[in-house]
């Protein structure tokens, strides 16, 4: 397809207010690219190159004005040509106005064929142009970029122009491209859709789904080196997960940065979330899963900078993400590391579609931890007592709550499924006041063990539930010794103590409940510490209960 040619297609697409007809001229577009169709994709979208390789042109806006006043004839200088895009704002335009083409002789130097510009042309000499380096590199590609608007019509060379900046903007988005494939070759959305999260790769999903259709389509496999869109969580609670699955995977939920580890068997190559290439700024996370591997694999973890074994904000794993230069010094001040929980691939065989207690063994089987990898550390339960034991856990480790896990699920790429739950945070915590407790067993006979919460009920109190957890046992110590002074009548293991001392408690959720007085009962109560700083009198009151019940 000459570029001229497609140059039209595009503006015509710019020109349209409706996304419906948009998509469809922007199928008919697809329906007629023939061997172009790949590039064309990737042009509509504003990229020279696919989304999942690292390559950039790295043209900046004055050597684009400069190779354009070229091309423009000796009255035009690059100043003007900044000049005119700072009234203008837009840099299509500015092209689209310039007296291009026809430069020969000396100006023309560098030109290349006189022949119309095509499609595959473009894409060849940009291709080109992002390879070349090293000395006389800049004028080589000053003379390539001359080039190109010297041959381009003015639509195409308004186009041009602000695909070589990634200033595209058509309106002409990823689902816009999807919807079109669909449309183009026949095939359901929901195929085109799966086919891109494993690929990434519009180009070759369109040229698939119109060589193959929905067959070729679901045989898209991953492949290593290039990243796959990341399975995401939602917000759930434990009672939910356990009641859906029945038993729940338990993970720390790590404060990083989602990172991708390609291992083709070489070399590693790693991708954060928007799959952006972040190997460079994490060579000891390189390094880990070099060592870590001795078979090609696809993990999926979070990368943790940490401080002596505690790990630090996750601000410390984004500022790493861009560094550029320095990435020794940035290595000496904060150590990162990858928590791999997942695993895509491994030595020929996508795991996409196994389940997830599968991927894991397979992780277990593949990863050898060391220094730069660690490996996630799943509890499989159904106790939610246990799992509110772990998360107590993850969080006085300093990890940012617990993830929870359907253990039956498949990876799904870029889903925000019910399958993967990051536990919703405590909304509020209450202050309540302790009016009772328990011994404890065995070893911790001597302990007082779960705790009997109330709220201030006018001049009275009100219980709402038992804290057993999220307490360590210098606390229980702590708390045995502090409250026994209070302690106003026993029987058996039960003790009734004098309101004296008040917990910041967190929960899940306030249920009604007929157990307790005050007619509600925590659930999932954990221990967050005493507030020294409050009397019973400034403990949180029934009315308080009553209206967060009412929020939720
Ligand atoms: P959020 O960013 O709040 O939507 O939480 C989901 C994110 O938590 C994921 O995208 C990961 O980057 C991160 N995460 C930390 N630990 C885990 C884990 N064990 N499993 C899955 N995701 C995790």
């Amino acid at each position: 397809m000459e570029f001229a040619e497609f140059a039209d297609h595009i503006a015509d697409i710019e020109s349209l207010d409706s996304d419906i007809e948009r998509c469809e001229r922007v199928a008919d577009l697809l329906a007629v690219a023939g061997d172009d169709l790949g590039t064309v994709v990737r042009f509509l979208l504003g990229r020279v190159f696919p989304a999942h390789r690292s390559t950039t042109l790295d043209i900046g806006p004055r050597r684009c004005y400069e190779a354009l006043a070229r091309a423009g004839g000796t009255n035009v200088s690059g100043d003007d040509v900044e000049a005119r895009v700072a009234t203008e704002g837009d840099i299509g335009r500015v092209a689209a106005d310039l007296d291009l083409g026809g430069q020969q002789g000396l100006a023309a130097f560098g030109a290349g064929d006189r022949n119309a510009l095509t499609v595959s042309e473009v894409d060849d000499r940009l291709e080109t142009l992002a390879e070349t380096a090293g000395e006389g590199s800049e004028q080589t590609k000053g003379d390539i970029l001359f080039d190109l608007f010297n041959r381009a019509d003015s639509l195409g060379a308004k186009y041009l122009a602000r695909l070589v900046l990634e200033e595209m903007r058509i309106g002409v988005g990823e689902g816009t491209i999807r919807d079109a494939t669909a449309n183009a070759f026949d095939v359901p959305i929901e195929t085109v859709e799966a086919a891109l999260q494993v690929s990434n790769d519009y180009g070759l999903v369109a040229e698939t789904a119109r060589e193959s259709g929905t067959d070729g389509l679901s045989e898209i496999r991953l492949v290593v080196g290039r990243p796959v869109q990341a399975m995401l969580a939602q917000t759930g609670t434990v009672n939910d997960a356990i009641d859906n699955w029945g038993a729940v995977v338990v993970e720390r939920k790590y404060d990083g940065a989602r990172v991708q580890a390609h291992y083709d068997g070489e070399t590693v190559r790693l991708y954060s979330r928007n799959m952006e290439d972040v190997t460079e700024p994490l060579p000891e996370v390189v390094d880990g899963v070099e060592d870590s591997l001795s078979a090609p694999a696809i993990l999926d973890g979070e990368v943790v900078a940490v401080d002596d074994g505690d790990p630090l904000p996750f601000q410390e794993v984004l500022r790493r993400f861009r560094r550029k230069h320095d990435v020794a010094r940035a290595r000496e001040n904060v150590e990162v590391r990858l928590h791999a929980f997942d695993c895509l691939h491994a030595d020929g065989t996508d795991l996409l579609e196994q389940p997830l207690v599968e991927r894991h063994d397979r992780l277990t089987e593949l990863v050898d931890p060391g220094d730069g990898v660690e490996l996630s550390d799943p509890v499989v339960s159904e106790d939610p007592d246990e799992v509110a034991e772990i998360e107590a856990e993850a969080l006085a480790a300093g990890h940012e709550g617990i993830m929870l896990k359907n253990p039956e699920s498949a990876y799904t790429p870029g889903k925000r499924g019910q399958n993967w739950l990051k536990r919703k945070p405590d909304v509020e915590t209450l202050d309540c006041v302790v009016t009772g407790a328990e011994w404890g067993e065995g070893r911790r006979a001597e302990l007082l063990g779960t705790f009997e919460l109330s709220v201030r009920d006018g001049d009275g109190h009100a219980t709402v539930g038992k804290v057993a957890t999220g307490i360590t046992d210098a606390e229980l110590e702590a708390l045995t010794e502090r409250l026994t002074e209070y302690i106003r009548a026993e029987d058996g293991a039960e003790v009734d103590i004098e309101p004296a001392v008040v917990f910041e408690v967190g929960y899940e959720e306030i249920q009604e409940s007929t157990t307790y007085s005050a007619g509600y009962a925590l659930r999932f109560p954990r221990f967050l510490g005493v507030r020294e700083d409050k009397d019973p009198a400034d403990a949180d009151s029934l009315e308080r209960l009553e209206s967060l019940a009412d929020s939720q």
